[in-house]
């Protein structure tokens, strides 16, 4: 099937096959952020204001070096999905595209596994970067912005890109997944990681007492990691730093506060 798309043995195929996949990853981010900044700052400004989780301004330029250290980001997930699918075309992985091979109700299952291998692995990655000494090395980058916005999903030193994007094709070599299903997962990874620096609550109140808004991660959440660096060190879930004594003291006091109203 990705033969007629990309031929490996041909260097013009891969760089075509590459460029048109970074266009999407990179537009992706561009388009999604666009939409939450639009939404929630000019559409519903007036109903999301009491939300915004401070008023301390960003810095000057900031939103443009954060889309330049995102397309970096942008080339880095490229060189990695071009990866996977060479992985792929060589039978290296345990991706399949027969719906039926696993039934349908194993769709949302392998999104839900890879999502907490993910969750897990990025905890102690995160974690490891707050070391002084790799903090200072590349995780400053995304650290630079204090004040977070759509821009900042994905403003990584290139380094921490690398270590960021190498997880997937690991996932994808043990679990098997669906093509769909990793669309998906991409997906909903460029959407959260864009609410959780959007720098508005946009979950409704008491979404932090319900059975899923207790494990999910929002932007009080990571605005806390941004402001505090040593706490809230999670992805999409709040398990981790709830094992780990790492959720900060004031996330469930600033959520409260900002979704009263
Ligand atoms: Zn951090
Ligand atoms: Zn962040």
């Amino acid at each position: 099937m990705l033969s007629d798309f990309i031929n490996f043995d041909n260097a013009w195929s891969v760089a075509l096959f590459t460029l048109i996949n970074f266009l999407v990853i990179f537009c992706r981010y561009v388009l999604v952020s666009s939409i939450f900044q639009f939404v929630f700052t000019v559409l519903l400004k007036d109903q999301f204001k009491s939300r915004k989780i401070s008023e301390a301004l960003q810095k000057p330029g900031q939103s443009v070096k954060e889309i330049q250290w995102s397309a970096i980001t942008s080339g880095i997930f490229t060189v990695s999905g071009v990866g996977l699918i060479w992985l792929f075309e060589n039978d290296y992985t345990a991706i399949y595209t027969d719906f039926s091979e696993y039934g349908l109700w194993y769709i949302p299952l392998s999104i839900f596994i890879a999502m907490l291998i993910h969750e897990a692995y990025y905890y102690f990655l995160h974690r490891w970067m707050h070391r002084p000494t790799i903090f200072k090395k590349f995780h400053y980058v995304h650290h630079n912005s204090l004040v977070t916005s759509p821009w900042t999903a994905f403003s990584f030193h290139p380094i921490e890109s690398v270590l960021q994007a190498l997880i997937i094709p690991i996932i994808l070599i043990f679990i098997p997944m669906h093509f769909a299903a990793i669309l998906f997962l991409l997906t909903l990874m460029t959407i959260t990681a864009t609410i959780n620096h959007l720098h508005i609550e946009i979950y409704p109140k008491g979404f932090t007492k319900n059975w899923f808004g207790k494990w999910w991660i929002g932007a009080s959440h990571h605005s806390l990691h941004h402001s505090k660096y040593s706490f809230n060190y999670g992805l999409y879930f709040t398990f981790m730093d709830k094992w780990f004594g790492t959720e900060s003291p004031d996330y469930m006091p600033l959520f409260e506060k900002k979704t009263k109203g």
